[in-house]
């Protein structure tokens, strides 16, 4: 045990464990700190980027949804709910999937 952990009687031992108790959640606070940066930083550097060969996509909308497309790759990226919305109407569903499909095509 390091000497600053041995306190002489109780109240110094309170004042310790505080100081102890202060320093774990200013790290902590700090750990979240980068961790939010980080995120940040990730987004920012990833938004709107193909995730198979990197380049920058292009929103394309059509009919209920926005797609993102690689005109590079040719790599398609749907936004959460954006297939359900596709699939919901099955009859719409297949001509925008064919548009999508014909923009990406070289
Ligand atoms: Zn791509």
């Amino acid at each position: 045990m390091a000497d600053f952990e041995k306190p002489s009687n109780t109240e110094e031992e309170y004042f310790a464990r505080e100081e102890i108790e202060k320093k774990r959640r200013l790290a902590l606070k700090q750990a979240e700190e980068l961790a939010k940066a980080e995120k940040k930083k990730l987004k920012e550097l990833h938004h709107m980027h193909c995730p198979k060969c990197g380049m920058k996509m292009q929103a394309v909308k059509k009919g209920p949804i926005e797609v993102d497309s690689c005109f590079h790759c040719g790599g398609i990226f749907l936004d959460k709910g954006e297939l359900e919305a596709l699939v919901k109407n099955k009859r719409e569903a297949h001509p925008v999937m064919e548009a999508i499909l014909n923009w990406v095509k070289k």
